[in-house]
């Protein structure tokens, strides 16, 4: 495989987001190899030097499963339930699948009121530092108990790269159920081609990206280019590519062509 940047070989501090298709079965349960791969590659990772900080999707599909409901409830209240039942399945599936690799996690809840505010985001990235001085992998969620409306970000696709934002990470990579951004919605044309380096994010790039297709999936690539360019304009790589093999991420980080990379701006220093 090519090398498409040495820096990337160099990244010391990176945001993982995995995306509810990955973490899931088409049947709402929790998909235990995917979760149990992504664990010991994360924590391999980490040995080697490398902070990361996950941010986690499917807490609701989880909890509307362990709940034995037979669709997504409709009303907030229903979801917001269901989203406290699965978010305690969640981190205590992580936080058994990681223990196996002698890695410690933490949960850390966020709503974009708390982001939004300075006195609570400097708490936030005090929490964030010291966490991460104590070799913790923290795993990052949107409040979906609180969360309502206007305060929402309502996908995890833009609240991984405010948290990218958050911490100062160098690089930020979305796992997805797909491989990577396609010139054209490939669930809809069969001749759409991926995309493996974007360099400017114009207006051609934001039209073809589409909604997700999947009963689970929330922001679709739509949701994905947003986050792209809250990273890339913070001067962070963003990659997108397939969360179905975890292990490509140490491809990712030795500095290989995976998936789709948006070329963060070179942020100028005052
Ligand atoms: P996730 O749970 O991984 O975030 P989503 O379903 O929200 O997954 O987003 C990925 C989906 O976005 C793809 O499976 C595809 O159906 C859809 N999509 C729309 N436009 C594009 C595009 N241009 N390139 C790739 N995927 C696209």
């Amino acid at each position: 495989m090519e090398l498409i940047r040495t820096e990337i070989k160099d990244k010391k501090r990176i945001v993982i987001k995995v995306g509810t298709s990955t973490l899931t079965h088409c049947t709402g349960s929790l998909n235990l190899r995917i979760m149990d791969k992504l664990a010991m590659v994360l924590s391999d990772i980490k040995k080697n030097d490398t902070e990361i900080i996950l941010v986690t999707s499917g807490s609701i599909t989880a909890g509307v499963s362990k709940l034995g409901l037979n669709e997504r409830p409709k009303s907030v209240k229903e979801r917001q339930a269901a989203a406290s039942v699965g978010q305690c399945e969640l981190m205590f599936t992580y936080d058994k699948l990681f223990s196996q690799y002698g890695q410690m996690v933490s949960q850390i809840l966020l709503t974009k009121a708390i982001t939004d505010n300075d006195l609570y985001r400097n708490n936030i990235i005090n929490t964030f530092e010291t966490l991460l001085t104590y070799g913790v992998i923290p795993i990052v969620n949107e409040n979906d108990t609180v969360a309502v409306d206007e305060l929402v970000y309502g996908d995890n696709d833009t609240l991984s790269a405010i948290t990218a934002k958050l911490v100062n990470a160098q690089m930020l990579i979305i796992l997805s159920d797909i491989d990577g951004f396609y010139d054209k919605n490939p669930q809809v044309n069969e001749n759409a081609n991926l995309v493996s380096v974007v360099e400017e994010i114009t207006s051609e790039i934001e039209k073809s990206a589409g909604d997700s297709q999947s009963l689970v999936g929330t922001g679709g690539m739509a949701t994905k280019i947003s986050a792209a360019k809250i990273a890339v304009n913070s001067g962070i790589d963003m990659v997108i590519c397939n969360g179905k093999h975890p292990e490509s991420l140490y491809d990712i980080l030795e500095g290989k062509q995976v998936g789709t990379i948006f070329m963060g701006k070179k942020v100028k220093s005052i």
